[in-house]
């Protein structure tokens, strides 16, 4: 669809529209785009899903139907990234929060414009290396990166923003 190649914010905003009419339709063209909101992550294809460590109700609204219906937002670039960093990391990664729908944000305590309102991840560190983490992150194309005690939260912001949550030691 056309826009949705292009760069942050354009790609964005372009893609809004076809956002919009993929919510009044509930048809998601054929599974094809790069970046569309699903109203629930249940109207995701698996014919399609090329991400085989993680699903979609993973990175799903998880509001309990409080906002919406485990609503997803499905970008391919940032599954590729988060794929790799898998790969690179060599065990399971347990996605803490993922997208948010507004209300969730809300009440989750999320900025108005957090990044969970299209997709970012908050990703336990569990017994990960966390440095080997943030670093592997960065590297594999991660912009937004916001490390806390116990998860990393990881973005692909258009603007690169590094920052610590508090009470967190400062790793870099
Ligand atoms: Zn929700």
């Amino acid at each position: 669809m056309r826009g949705c190649g292009r760069a942050y914010p354009t790609r964005i905003l372009a893609c809004l529209q076809e956002i919009r009419s993929f919510e009044s339709t509930g048809v998601g063209h054929g599974g094809k785009l790069r970046l569309m909101l699903y109203s629930s992550h249940r109207l995701v294809s698996r014919a399609g899903w090329r991400w085989p460590h993680f699903r979609p109700d993973e990175l799903a609204c998880r509001c309990g139907g409080r906002g919406c219906r485990g609503a997803y937002w499905h970008d391919a670039d940032f599954l590729d990234a988060l794929e790799a960093l898998r790969a690179e990391m060599g065990r399971p990664l347990r996605i803490n929060s993922g997208h948010r729908c507004a209300i969730w944000n809300a009440v989750v305590g999320g900025v108005p414009n957090s990044q969970h309102r299209r997709i970012a991840v908050d990703i336990a560190f569990g017994k990960h290396d966390r440095r080997a983490m943030v670093d592997a992150a960065e590297r594999l194309g991660f912009t937004g990166i916001g490390i806390a005690r116990s998860f990393l939260h990881l973005d692909r912001r258009e603007t690169p923003a590094r920052w610590t949550y508090p009470g967190t030691e400062d790793l870099s």
